[in-house]
């Protein structure tokens, strides 16, 4: 089947060294970590993840075992490093994008000025993030600019930055930009669907990050169903029991014609779930032993290139 684009142009993707085509992503891992500075004063369980040399092998690794692009996850002030994305992306071919938004409290420094701002203060910050470039590059000759917005819902709503949730939404309608949503174990998904429709942001923009945390099956339909991108990535994570959850939610997705509206990844923020770093899965595990056994069970292969990559691609692109 044809996949009609009815008529709209695809919008180029913001990738660390520029603008390319949703077509040239290839398998994509929707929620990783490449990179993450040290950040002083942040809360002493932050990861870390700076062995440059070691992130540039399993980057290569990556893309060796058929991996195309990777969207960073960690947003400024928390330790994103656009210089690193952008080099590491150069020397491996892998196409990295950076992320403007928040994440939670915990991982800033204390005197951090985000947690400050009004909705228009970071409005405006986010969308100079992703229109003309980084803070840390904002000033170089190339800027490097973000690709998409990332934010972090705690788990109860009354403690989430309710100014830069409102921020958040007034940049995503101006720029079109997809915004991927932290969840605490899939926690208040709903809430902050409705929150965002009501300010007019397209449920298409919307990817709800590790709410296999939540294996309601039914849930997961509803969501699907109003247009969101629901994100799964605990397959290498044994205390979220993939085997009983996450692997058959993404069977009866697809079961349930709904191939369309999830998109998996590993989210590795910690240095030991790399294998050049300590020996852990790896990021060649997407493009690898995920992909392998999506075939073992029989998923379609249009279907295993949509939830790989075409998914999230096509939403960076503003198709439907
Ligand atoms: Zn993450």
């Amino acid at each position: 089947m044809i996949e009609e684009t009815s008529g709209i142009d695809p919008k180029p993707i913001q990738s660390v060294l520029g603008a390319i085509s949703y077509e040239q992503m290839g398998i994509t891992d929707t929620h990783n970590h490449v990179w993450i500075d040290k950040v002083t004063g942040s809360d002493p369980s932050s990861p870390v993840l700076d062995q440059f040399d070691a992130i540039r092998t399993e980057l290569l690794a990556y893309k060796t075992a058929g991996g195309g692009s990777i969207l960073d996850c960690q947003p400024g002030g928390c330790g994103r490093n656009a210089n690193h994305l952008a080099e590491l992306s150069g020397l491996t071919g892998v196409h990295i994008l950076a992320c403007t938004g928040f994440h939670r409290r915990k991982y800033y420094p204390q005197d951090s000025q985000l947690f400050n701002q009004s909705e228009s203060q970071s409005a405006r910050g986010f969308i100079s993030e992703l229109n003309i470039g980084t803070e840390e590059t904002k000033t170089q000759a190339d800027p490097v600019r973000a690709g998409f917005i990332k934010i972090a819902l705690e788990s109860i709503w009354s403690a989430c930055p309710q100014a830069l949730l409102e921020g958040t939404a007034a940049a995503a309608r101006e720029t079109g930009a997809v915004v991927q949503i932290h969840t605490e174990k899939g926690a208040l998904a709903e809430k902050a669907v409705v929150f965002f429709d009501n300010r007019g942001v397209d449920p298409r923009q919307l990817v709800i990050c590790h709410i296999d945390k939540r294996p309601d099956f039914g849930i997961h339909q509803e969501l699907a169903r109003f247009g969101v991108l629901l994100e799964y990535d605990t397959f290498y994570r044994p205390k979220y029991q993939p085997e009983t959850n996450a692997w058959p939610l993404v069977e009866k997705m697809v079961q349930a014609g709904l191939a369309g509206s999830i998109c998996l990844a590993t989210d590795m923020a910690e240095a030991e779930m790399y294998t050049a770093i300590g020996g852990g899965p790896g990021l060649a595990s997407l493009p690898d032993a995920i992909k392998t056994r999506l075939q073992t069970i029989g998923i379609p292969e249009t279907d295993i290139s949509k939830i790989l990559g075409g998914n999230i691609a096509r939403r960076l692109a503003g198709l439907n």
